[in-house]
C-alpha cells in the first residue's frame, strides 16, 4: 500500500479538496506524529475512512535500536516489502539549564537518514556495498526516518533538527526521490527543516551535483572523497572510473551554495592508504578557489574488513597540515564507536543472528 507520506503538500492539495485539507494532514502527521487517520479529528468522517481504504501513514517500523555511550542511537527500519535501512539520530549539543533550572539552550540534534536500501556503487570500505543494490526509497521512507525518530525521542515537534544524507545508499542515485524528500521534509506545515539545515552527500556522480543543482534546492553539499588521486580512488571507489576526481571538484565549482557556506569534503582515513602528508599536500591543492571544509573520518572496521584504522597522530598530524593551508578541517568524532558506527553495520549484525 501507498504511503500518503509520498506526497508533497502541493501534490496533496491536488488530490484532496479542499485544499486546506493538505495543511491539516501535514499537520497531524510531521508535527503531532499522529499514526491513524481516526485520530485526525478535524477531517470529516468519510474523507478518514477514504483516506484509511487508500494509504498507509508511516511505512515504516523500528526493528532495532542501539544506543552508545555518548549518546548517539542508531536505528534499523523495516519497511514494507521486509528490507531493513539504517537511520542514526546524533546528539551534536546537550541541553544547558540555568541555574534555576531553566533551559538556556536547547540541544541540537542530527539525524543520519538512508536514501536506498543498498547500494549501487560498490565502494572497497563500505559494508552497504557488501549486500548490492536492492531499491530505492520512496520520498515518504526518507521523510518517515525523521518523523519515527523524532517521535520515539520525544523530540520537540518544533525543535529544529539537521538532516544528512548519510545512511546508506547514494542519495543521487535516487535523485528525484530525494529532491522530493528535501521538499517534503522542509515544508512548513510539516517537519519545517529548512534545506539550509540538510546535507546530501555523495560519492561524486558528477553528472547528478549538475542536475541537482538546476533544482536550486538550496541544500547543502557533501562529497565523499576520500582520496586525492584518481588511481588510488578508483580501487576505493569504483565510481571513480566514470566521474574522475577532476569531474568531481568542476561539479563543485558550479554548484550553486549560499555564500555563507561551504561544500564540505568528507575524507574517510584508511591507514598506510590515504593517511600521509603528501596526500593532505595534494588535497590542499585540490580544493585551491573552493569554499571548502574537510571532514576527516576515521575508518571504522568490520570483521573481515581489507582495511585498518588510522593512528589518532596521522588523523592530527594530517589535519593540522589542512588547518596550516588554510583549509577548515575538522575530524569527525567517532560517535557511536561502541555501538556499530559506520552505516550498514547494524543491518549486517542484525542478519548475521
Ligand atoms: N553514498 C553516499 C552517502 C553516504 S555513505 C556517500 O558515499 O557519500 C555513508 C557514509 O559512511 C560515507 O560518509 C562513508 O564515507 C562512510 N563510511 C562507509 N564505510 C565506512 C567505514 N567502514 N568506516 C567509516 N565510515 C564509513
Ligand atoms: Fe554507496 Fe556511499 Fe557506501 Fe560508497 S560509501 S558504497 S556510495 S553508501
Amino acid at each position: 500500500m501507498k504511503t500518503i507520506m509520498d506526497f508533497t503538500k502541493e501534490e496533496l492539495k491536488d488530490l484532496i479538496k479542499p485544499s486546506f485539507r493538505a495543511k491539516q494532514i501535514y499537520n497531524w502527521i510531521y508535527q503531532k506524529y499522529i499514526q491513524n487517520f481516526e485520530d485526525m479529528k478535524n477531517l470529516p468522517k468519510n474523507l478518514r475512512e477514504d483516506l484509511k481504504r487508500k494509504y498507509l501513514i508511516s511505512p515504516l517500523k523500528i526493528e532495532r535500536v542501539e544506543i552508545s555511550k555518548d549518546g548517539s542511537k542508531k536505528y534499523l527500519f523495516k519497511l514494507q516489502d521486509g528490507y531493513t535501512v539504517e537511520s542514526v539520530l546524533l546528539p551534536m549539543k546537550k541541553e544547558q539549564r540555568d541555574k534555576e533550572g531553566k533551559i538556556i539552550h536547547h540541544a541540537r540534534y542530527s539525524i543520519c537518514v538512508s536514501s536506498q536500501v543498498g547500494c549501487k556503487m560498490g565502494c572497497s570500505f563500505c559494508l552497504t556495498a557488501k549486500g548490492g543494490f536492492i531499491r530505492n526509497l520512496t520520498p515518504g521512507e526518507i521523510a518517515a526516518q525523521i518523523v519515527e525518530i523524532k517521535k520515539d525521542n520525544k523530540i520537540d515537534p518544533n525543535r529544529r533538527v539537521n538532516i544528512v544524507y548519510m545512511g546508506m545508499g547514494e542519495p543521487l542515485d535516487n535523485l528525484e526521490n530525494v529532491v522530493k524528500a528535501v521538499k517534503i521534509i522542509q515544508d512548513q506545515d510539516g517537519l519545517s527543516i529548512s534545506p539550509r539545515r540538510q546535507t546530501i552527500s555523495t560519492s561524486g556522480l558528477s553528472h547528478q551535483i549538475k542536475r541537482l543543482g538546476e533544482y536550486d534546492l538550496g541544500v547543502l553539499l557533501a562529497i565523499s572523497l576520500h582520496a586525492v588521486d584518481d588511481k588510488l580512488r578508483e580501487e576505493l571507489m569504483p565510481i571513480n572510473k566514470a566521474y574522475n576526481i577532476e569531474s568531481v571538484i568542476n561539479a563543485v565549482k558550479d554548484f550553486p551554495i549560499d555564500q555563507r557556506k561551504r561544500v564540505m569534503f568528507e575524507y574517510l582515513v584508511i591507514k598506510d592508504i590515504n593517511d600521509d602528508i603528501k596526500s593532505a599536500k595534494k588535497l590542499v591543492k585540490l580544493l585551491h578557489g573552493i569554499k571548502a571544509k574537510v571532514n576527516l573520518i576515521y575508518f571504522n572496521p568490520y570483521p573481515s574488513s581489507p582495511y585498518q584504522r588510522p593512528s589518532k597522530e596521522s588523523m592530527e598530524s594530517f589535519k593540522e597540515y589542512l588547518n596550516k593551508h588554510g583549509i577548515t578541517c575538522t575530524i569527525r568524532e567517532s560517535k557511536g564507536l561502541d555501538i556499530s558506527a559506520a552505516c550498514g553495520q547494524l543491518r549486517e549484525k542484525s542478519e548475521a543472528k
